[in-house]
């Protein structure tokens, strides 16, 4: 995931335009709306990017028109908070990128085209799968409550109702 970050704000990403400007590729057309292919424009401005995002339950819109380049962008998600019950504690930002990365070239590749409600349960869930793989902390900094991490007492958890829904 940090070799894909590292990617995507080194612009190493094999993207339309790094390959035109490569000679690798006549056109740098993305594969959904034919615009240029840039990884602002794949993750954050295409339609197909935006319909994703909006499917996130995010506490804020990152502003595009502040945000100049990729680089600025992905800082300001850093303030972005997932919200329940989603289960995401950590920054959504890379999994919702790595799921729109893995179903272009999935679409470009095997022809196989995902939905945008696909697109973003993908990312919310590899997010959450790697928020609960990472070993219990405590940490002084703002984080989404998480029900499964809140019980640690036995004698606690018996006076605790659980409500699923
Ligand atoms: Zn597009």
């Amino acid at each position: 995931m940090k070799v894909f970050l590292w990617s995507m704000i080194q612009k190493a990403l094999p993207l339309g335009e790094q390959l035109q400007q490569r000679g690798i590729r006549a056109d740098a057309f993305c594969y959904k709306c034919k615009g240029v292919e840039s990884a602002m424009h794949i993750f954050f401005e295409c339609p197909f990017a935006k319909e994703v995002w909006s499917l996130v339950p995010i506490t804020q819109v990152v502003h595009l028109a502040t945000c100049i380049n990729l680089k600025d962008t992905i800082v300001a998600f850093r303030q972005v908070i997932c919200l329940p019950p989603t289960g995401v504690s950590n920054n959504i930002l890379p999994w919702i990128c790595w799921a729109i990365w893995t179903a272009r070239n999935m679409a470009i590749f095997e022809n196989r085209t995902l939905s945008p409600e696909e697109v973003a349960s993908k990312g919310i869930r590899l997010a959450r799968e790697w928020s609960y793989a990472q070993p219990q902390k405590q940490t002084t900094g703002k984080k989404v409550p998480n029900p499964q991490r809140r019980i640690h007492d036995p004698a606690e958890s018996s006076r605790v109702m659980t409500c699923k829904t």
